[in-house]
Formats: structure tokens, sequence, C-alpha cells
């Protein structure tokens, strides 16, 4: 029996099982793909304190091997389905774990755009991952869709080693910070390409082109050969929503002290309701959660 069962070795989930391990608790985390959930995608963080100019991968070693040296158990299994009781179970592919708390923090995964073949072009020229992808393109041709941070970063890391990059976005203005826009706007080998939707992949057997739509319905195509695809994400909450509260976004509703509709189960990080989505609030999140479990456990003496 665990203490503490945590859903998601991101951010959010590791920071969780650091503090519960302080607290002495038992801990098990479950992560279904590679610890550190989102960030360790990212070149660089520049934004979080202490800790300038770290690789998304070393911020995320360095925090799933703090996790693991204070004594957290980590399988990577993973979560189809959650039980709601005195004792709580959560079931993975490969079986059922009993714990006194849940806590959720499970991120989120990339927004798709939608099109035929986007699913059967991955790996074959289309990519969510300029960092994990960008080297197959060296010299070549790519366009970036979107237009908040993670596009713009994207497109700058292109821009150092495709020949081309096409940065393609919905509308003419930019949720991306100005900082990265201007220094993308430097680049000489970059072009924007406003108020236009990606409409069409063209493929054979590896992408060749994209159709791209304007807002007054005009077509071009553009030869390329990757699209990165950067539109936002979406919550990973599915296999929860019979027992918490999600809301129309598929969000888990929370409290600000991360407290769910149902006692004892907890949500922390991006797949939670909340305005700022950044790294520096999942690991708030995570100590908050894990405080909120610490206190519940200790409440109902379980
Ligand atoms: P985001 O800020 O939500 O931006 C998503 C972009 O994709 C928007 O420009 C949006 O267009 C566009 N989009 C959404 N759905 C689309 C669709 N179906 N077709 C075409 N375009 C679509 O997401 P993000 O860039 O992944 O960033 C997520 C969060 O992480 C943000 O808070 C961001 O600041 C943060 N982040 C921070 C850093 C950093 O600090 N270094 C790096 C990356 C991300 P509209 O603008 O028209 O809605």
């Amino acid at each position: 029996m665990y203490d503490t069962i945590i859903v998601g070795a991101g951010t959010a989930g590791l920071t969780a099982a650091i503090y519960l391990r302080r607290a002495s608790k038992k801990v098990l985390v479950f992560e279904a793909k590679s610890y550190g959930g989102q960030i360790i995608n990212a070149s660089i963080i520049d934004n979080y304190p202490a800790e300038p100019h770290i690789s998304g991968f070393d911020f995320a070693t360095k925090l799933y091997n703090q996790a693991k040296e204070l004594g957290s158990e980590i399988r990577f299994e993973k979560v189809v389905n959650i039980e709601d009781g005195d004792i709580k179970k959560v079931i993975t592919e490969k079986d059922t774990y009993e714990c006194k708390t849940i806590i959720l923090a499970t991120g989120s995964d990339n927004r798709k755009l939608g099109l035929e073949d986007e699913d059967k072009l991955i790996g074959k020229g289309i990519s969510y991952c300029a960092t994990c992808d960008g080297n197959f393109y060296k010299n070549k041709v790519v366009a970036v869709a979107g237009g908040g941070n993670s596009a713009i970063e994207d497109a700058l890391y292109l821009s150092n080693l495709a020949s081309k990059v096409y940065v393609i976005h919905r509308r003419d203005e930019f949720r991306a910070e100005d900082k990265l826009l201007n220094e993308l706007k430097e680049k000489n080998n970059v072009e924007f390409i406003l108020n236009s939707n990606v409409t069409k992949l063209n493929s054979n057997d590896l992408l060749e082109s994209i159709e791209l739509t304007d807002k007054d319905g005009n077509k071009k195509v553009i030869n390329l050969d990757g699209l990165f695809i950067a539109v936002g994400r979406i919550p990973e909450n599915e296999n929860f929503a019979s027992i918490v509260n999600l809301n129309e976004n598929g969000y888990v509703i929370a409290t600000e002290d991360c407290n769910t509709n149902v006692p004892g189960i907890f949500v922390a990080g991006d797949n939670r309701t909340k305005t700022v989505r950044q790294l520096v609030t999942a690991a708030s999140d995570g100590a908050v959660a894990a405080s909120e479990a610490i206190k519940y456990i200790n409440k109902n003496k379980l």
C-alpha cells in the first residue's frame, strides 16, 4: 500500500514525489513515456529561477535523479484507470496498485492539426518536436505551423539547420513573446506566412508539399521536406473522466491548492484548470499537491 501514487513523471509529478519523500511517505510514480514530460524537449530554459540556460533534458534529468535519490519508486507503465474508495486503486496496463491518495500530474499532449494522413506521416515529414527531429532536416526546406512560444522557438532552432523555414500562422498577431519573435525576424532564411492555415498534406510515402488556405480562401502549395506542428497542447485526462470533474476543454477542475472534487485525489501541473502553465507553476503545483496529500493522510489517520 502506497501513501501516494503519482500519475506522470513530469515536472509537477516529480516535484510532488520529492516533497512526499521528504515527509517519509511511500511514493510510486507512473510514467507512460519517458520521464521529464513536456520540458524535456525544450532546447533552452531561461525562465526558471536560478537555473538560467539549462537544457530541457538536463533539467528533467536532474529532477528525475533527485526524486530517485530521495527514494521515490518510478515505474514506466501506462495508467488506464483509477478507482476511488477508502483504499484507492491505480490500474495500469500491467497491474492494479493500492494507495491512500493519488496525484494526477499527466500534463498535456501535442494538439494535432487534424489533417488527413497527419498520423501516417509522423516521422515521414511530420514532427511535433523540433529539437528531437530537427537534425534530419539539415539544409532542407521546412515549415512550422503555430504562433505561440513553442512555434517561434522551434522556428529559431530550425533556422540554424534548415536551408529555409516557413512560419505559418492562422492570424497576423502572435502569442509568442516579442523577444523571440524579434530574434526570428533577424534570420534571413525565415519567411512568415500569416492569416493562413495548413489545409492539406501531399505525400508519396514521404511528405512532399503542403496546401495553405488564407483567410480569403486563396490556396497555395509549398514544396518542403518537413512540417513541424506546434499549435499548443491538450490535457491528458481522458482516463480519469469518470472519477474527477473535467471542464469543457478536458482540464481537471481544481482549486488553487490542487484539490479535485474527490477527497484524496489531487491534480498538479498543466492538466488542471489554471491561468499560468509554466515550468515554475508546474513545480509549484507539485509541492502544493504533495502538501495537500500529506495533510489528507494525517488528518484522516490513514
Ligand atoms: P500556445 O501558446 O497555446 O500557442 C498555440 C498556437 O497555435 C497559437 O498561436 C494558436 O493560434 C495556434 N493554433 C492552435 N490551434 C490551431 C489550429 N488548429 N490550427 C492552427 N493554429 C492553431 O501553445 P505553445 O506555443 O505550445 O505554448 C504553451 C505554453 O508554454 C505557453 O504558455 C507558452 O508561453 C509556454 N512556453 C514557454 C516557452 C519558454 O518560455 N521558453 C517555450 C515554449 C512554450 P492563435 O494564436 O490564433 O490561437
